[in-house]
């Protein structure tokens, strides 16, 4: 039966979302509340009132959504179509079409049409999570994707509670099962200075992944404000403050750590 999902935002032409032009689908909806979140307005799973911010950008964009709400409930057939319009771009480019959020697995039976569609018309597929999801929907999910983006924010169980609301267990024991259970793998790093970005955080995570061979990338995504001004809009407290964003010198000296592991490293996808 076909399924619907709340989908909070498209963005088309991305190059930072694995390899090649990709499409990506911003999936309403997030078990976690990370202090830095980028896309606050995606992070509670019911659809909103748009802002007038909110209507102009996506004015702006043509979104093929109903701009009047963040989150506006979406056909799989209506989404495919969109989607499907820059099919020679992903061809050309070995792009493709990239579930993020939010959180995509929070919308589970949306989630798996949605790849299954895309896979069915032979678009490359790839899903960036949180890995906050039971283990059996996201095996589910491994033959019908390319790439998972997984992020590891924090290995200090106690500091990935005080930041992100939920426990990591979960996360780092999806991780263990996934990497037994085949697909591609890139670990992302949100760079969060003084929080994710310590020394201790850092090598605490190059520890963690040691006993994983198949992981060969690392994308770390530097610190930018840009969710600041989003959670002002909706009336939430910024909790990071005014914190610093790296300087080329320092995302080199951070790449360097897992480069000396052997790690393959991007700055910023
Ligand atoms: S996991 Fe991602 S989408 Fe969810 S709250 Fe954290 S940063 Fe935001």
């Amino acid at each position: 039966m076909p399924v619907t999902g709340n989908i909070f935002d498209l963005k088309k032409f991305a190059i930072h979302d694995g390899p090649g032009i990709r499409t990506t689908v911003f999936f309403k909806g997030c078990p976690l509340e990370c202090w830095w979140c980028h896309n606050p307005e995606g992070m509670n799973a019911e659809a909103e009132c748009a802002d007038a911010e909110y209507r102009r950008k996506a004015y702006d964009l043509s979104l093929p959504l109903d701009t009047n709400v963040i989150g506006p409930n979406v056909a799989v057939d209506t989404l495919m179509a969109e989607l499907r319009k820059d099919s020679v771009f992903y061809m050309e480019s070995g792009g493709g079409v990239t579930m993020s959020g939010g959180e995509p697995l929070m919308q589970h039976d949306f989630l798996v049409q949605l790849l299954d569609r895309c896979v069915a018309s032979g678009i490359d597929t790839a899903v960036d999570t949180s890995g906050y999801a039971p283990w059996e929907e996201l095996e589910e999910i491994i033959p019908l994707v390319t790439l998972f983006l997984y992020d590891i924010k924090l290995i200090d169980d106690e500091l990935h509670t005080q930041y992100t609301g939920v426990s990591n267990g979960l996360i780092l024991e999806n991780l263990h099962r996934l990497c037994g259970a085949g697909g591609e793998i890139t670990i992302r790093v949100p760079l969060i200075p003084g929080i994710t970005d310590t020394d201790s955080n850092l090598h605490d995570i190059v520890r963690f992944l040691e006993p994983f061979e198949r992981i060969e990338h690392i994308g770390l995504l530097p610190y930018n404000r840009i969710g600041e001004d989003k959670f002002e809009r909706l009336g939430i407290t910024y909790k990071p403050g005014r914190r610093t964003t790296q300087d080329g010198n320092e995302l080199e000296r951070i790449a360097g750590l897992f480069e000396q592991h052997g790690y393959q490293v991007s700055i910023g996808g």
